[in-house]
């Protein structure tokens, strides 16, 4: 019974107006990482035309760039295509740990192990791709690829140790091997998934607050707008229908006249509260304006909801207000269903909204259906 907008759990998968940007961020990742394979793949394609003779692991880099930039680029057209493909999102961070990890083993095979394990550059990638996580929303996916980012460096260098002398390299240019070093870029590591999860903690705060409504603590027109695109784009999608209510307090600038703005607004607070306690949890309420409220059913046909609505005007009337003696709360509305009364938001919004004046003219206090 408790409707979505007031679950902003940060365990759950995020809301639509998250995944709405969250899909921004993986284009946007999806960017960054066809610049940086691009970029990568600059290093083997330079060593092998300067180089007559290079060394095989250039041409493992050349062929392994080139993959990249490939996958990178089908990546970049799916987030623009908005193509969903369940887990993608992690397995393409797992791809850019497992790249990064897999240049390590490369270099040290390749005869330099404290190289591999000592680069400034190479681990601080770990770092880019746990920041890259913050853009995505989603704390799952953050968590997940910290992690993995931190039990594969620390494979990587408890391999390099383990398999190497790494005190006979010392002189290679690059600092002692040294396990408090190696501690400190794990922390680092750690600190990192910290903020990228902070960063994410604060922007669902911040969606959230920017879509709610400071009255009634219920969503805004904001919040509306985002829900009701995203469940035609659902219903699309999976077929069926959904309903729109829209409904508007009686008389009500006559509380305002008779009682003061302060009555006005407790008896919308109580409007709002009769409408999260009649609906169902896939229901989406919201504040219109005012003391106009709408009501979005997904699934339900509009007799239905024409039913639902009526058990909610009954529900409003009665609500007991205090010192107004018997006053009775009532309310006008309209409903319209999709896609039978329009094929677009702006078209059931509209119809619904006739409907609901369409009740005025007829005397208040009922639910129209048809125009
Ligand atoms: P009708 O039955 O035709 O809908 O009449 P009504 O009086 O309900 O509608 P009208 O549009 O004439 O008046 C709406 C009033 O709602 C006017 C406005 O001052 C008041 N109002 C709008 N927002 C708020 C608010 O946040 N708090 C309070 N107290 N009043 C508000
Ligand atoms: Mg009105
Ligand atoms: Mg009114």
């Amino acid at each position: 019974m408790v409707p979505r907008h007031r679950t902003p759990s940060i365990w759950l998968p995020p809301d639509d107006a998250l995944v709405e940007a969250g899909a921004g961020g993986e284009r946007l990742v999806a960017m960054i990482r066809l610049g940086y394979y691009l970029t990568m793949s600059l290093v083997p394609i330079s060593m092998l035309l300067v180089t007559p003779n290079a060394p095989p692991e250039s041409w493992i880099s050349f062929y392994w760039g080139i993959f990249s930039v490939l996958l990178s680029l089908g990546l970049l057209w799916a987030a623009h295509r908005r193509v969903y493909i369940w887990g993608l999102k992690y397995l393409t961070f797992l791809y850019d740990i497992l790249v990064i990890t897999a240049i390590i083993v490369m270099v040290a095979v390749t005869g330099r192990p404290v190289v591999a394990a000592n680069s400034q550059i190479i681990w601080a990638v770990y770092l880019l791709i746990i920041v890259m996580t913050s853009v995505r929303f989603d704390l799952r996916v953050c968590l997940f690829t910290g992690f993995a980012c931190i039990l594969a460096y620390s494979a990587a260098v408890a391999w390099i140790a383990s398999t190497w002398d790494l005190r006979a390299y010392a002189s290679s240019g690059y600092a002692n091997f040294s396990w408090t070093i190696q501690s400190g870029r794990l922390i680092m590591m750690l600190v990192a998934t910290a903020l990228s999860i902070g960063i994410i903690v604060r922007c669902r705060r911040l969606i959230f607050v920017s879509g709610t409504d400071r009255l009634t603590g219920i969503g805004n027109r904001t919040y509306f707008d985002e829900q009701i695109s995203a469940e035609i784009s659902r219903t699309n999608r999976r077929g069926g229908v959904m309903s729109l209510g829209f409904l508007d307090l009686d008389h009500f600038k006559h509380f305002n006249d008779k009682w003061g703005h302060s009555f006005g607004d407790d008896v919308l607070c109580a409007f709002a509260k009769v409408l999260e306690k009649e609906s169902r949890a896939e229901d989406v309420i919201a504040r219109w304006g005012g003391e106009e409220f709408v009501l979005l059913m997904p699934g339900t046909k509009k007799e239905e909801a024409g039913r639902h609505l009526e058990r909610i005007k009954e529900a409003l009337a009665r609500v007991q207000l205090k010192g107004v003696g018997d006053m009775r709360l009532t309310l006008s509305g309209g409903v319209a269903e999709y896609p039978k009364d329009g094929d677009q938001a702006k078209a059931v919004i509209a119809v619904a909204d006739h409907r609901m004046l369409l009740a005025k003219y007829k005397g208040r206090d009922q639910i129209v259906l048809a125009s």
